[in-house]
């Protein structure tokens, strides 16, 4: 069942939006060729719980951080630790954070220093497959509206759309139903009702769409090796059409 949120509780998670977006624009102020992807652990959890915020992944399953921070051909799920970034990697940082039982999710890549053309050209497709996804969202759309169109632009710019990972409803638990796919058939799935809240988030790869884990039990690479970017919001359905929560 897709549960519905009130107006109410849309605007407490628009807080959660605000405090997981300030926090990851703060991560992405602070990366550069040599910080280590703890160090913005732990800015991004200082900043949340200055805001009387709770960190989202923190334990969740058994995560250990604050955040995920995924490096060139790391997906999803990277653990922070000790890694010095290095001019030209790219770094997805996924973050989430708590307000009064509500939840918000957000993503991006960011490019330490100077980076490949393919590199930009990737982050910058994910990011506009995230925009065109985002713009479907509006009532008596369907679900794989969305998908349909983030897989259009990722794929028509030369890239491909993980499968294995996809988006979700999102509120008092980080994780609702439904699943949304970065993929699929226009016109078909949920029709979208003013109160759906869900959290989209492309990852897109270079090469090839396919996916495995690592021996760390979290983090998640592409097959080949190739680089991977991912951009995520959490966004309601309106009247009016998407909103955005996850901004400042
Ligand atoms: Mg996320
Ligand atoms: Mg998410």
């Amino acid at each position: 069942m897709i549960l519905l949120k009130s107006p109410v509780e849309i605007e407490m998670m628009r807080e959660a939006g605000r405090v997981t977006a300030v926090a990851l624009r703060l991560v992405g102020e602070a990366v550069r060729p040599g910080v280590t992807t703890k160090a913005l652990d732990v800015i991004a959890e200082e900043y949340i719980r200055s805001q009387g915020a709770t960190p989202a992944f923190l334990g969740y399953h058994g995560f250990p951080a604050t955040l995920c921070t995924s490096v060139n051909e790391q997906v999803v799920h990277g653990i922070p630790g000790n890694r010095a970034l290095k001019e030209g990697d790219i770094l997805s940082v996924d973050c989430g954070a708590i307000v009064d039982g509500y939840f918000g999710d957000s993503a991006m890549t960011f490019p330490v220093g100077t980076v490949s053309a393919e590199a930009q050209a990737l982050m910058d497709a994910t990011q506009r497959s995230l925009v065109a996804g985002i713009a479907t969202m509006r009532p008596n759309m369907r679900l794989y509206d969305i998908g349909s169109a983030v897989q259009q632009v990722a794929e028509g710019a030369g890239f491909s759309v993980v499968r294995e990972y996809v988006g979700h409803g999102i509120g008092r638990s980080m994780h609702e139903e439904p699943q949304v796919p970065n993929f699929g058939q226009a016109g078909r799935g949920a029709q979208l009702k003013p109160g759906m809240v869900f959290a989209v988030e492309p990852m897109i790869n270079a090469g090839g769409y396919e996916t495995r884990s690592l021996d760390d039990g979290w983090t998640v690479v592409t097959a080949d090796g190739s680089l991977s970017a991912h951009f995520e919001h959490t966004i309601a359905v309106t009247e009016d059409g998407p909103e955005i929560l996850t901004v400042e």
